[in-house]
């Protein structure tokens, strides 16, 4: 196959070493690189994208979401193959994780109310979810505590880790599964608000991620 030339190289959104870290690097070996992001603190960047910003990666569109909230700059990319019946993908970084989210380093739950619920939550159902990091396990075992009831969850936790177990990634998910299980997304459900001790969606967010940051996984 030929080496295809001027590939852009897609930073995943977040100015965070374990996100951009080999970027100066990529650029030194392959010139002419072209390095996507939405802040400027993110390492060789060429094109600072904002929202809905769309550029092409071979022949794939990739529309640039801006969700700010665990780092101001937050990018999620959503990349669609046009004249295909494939489902959208969508990478997510470090604001939507299988069953969880990123941690509120630069923003509100307001903010993180309206990536998951407002920009997230409305793309097609079936996208599916490429995170930036594997938390799924552990994050499930927090769902569980939110919702001891909730089936999906128990259901997904099984699946999880047998999948560990055998050494498979649990990645993608998909946006409409993620409503099922993820308690960040179920912020509007009763049963979230009412272990949130919250009514409201937005202080239901603030308060399990409050809650998340303390607590301690059970090894089961
Ligand atoms: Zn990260």
């Amino acid at each position: 196959m030929r080496k295809p030339r001027r590939l852009p190289s897609l930073t995943l959104c977040s100015p965070r070493r374990d996100h951009a870290g080999g970027n100066e690097k990529l650029v030194k070996m392959e010139s002419g690189l072209r390095v996507y992001g939405g802040d400027s603190r993110v390492g060789a960047l060429t094109q600072k994208v904002s929202h809905l910003t769309s550029l092409k990666v071979g022949s794939l569109n990739v529309k640039c979401l801006c969700t700010p909230c665990h780092t101001s700059g937050h990018i999620c990319y959503y990349v669609t193959k046009p004249n295909s019946s494939e489902p959208p993908a969508v990478f997510t970084g470090d604001t939507l994780f299988v069953a969880g989210c990123g941690k509120f380093f630069e923003g509100t739950p307001e903010e993180m109310y309206r990536a998951l619920i407002e920009i997230l939550g409305s793309l097609d159902p079936q996208t599916r979810v490429y995170c930036g990091h594997e938390y799924t396990i552990n994050n499930l075992k927090f769902a569980r505590h939110v919702e001891p009831d909730n089936v999906s969850i128990r259901e997904k936790l099984a699946w999880a880790k047998a999948k560990y177990d055998s050494g498979e990634p649990t990645i993608p998910s998909t946006i409409a599964e993620e409503f099922t299980y993820n308690p960040f997304m179920r912020v509007r459900e009763k049963t979230v608000q009412q272990h949130a001790g919250e009514t409201d969606p937005i202080r239901a967010m603030g308060a399990i991620r409050k809650e998340k940051d303390n607590f301690r996984v059970p090894k089961d």
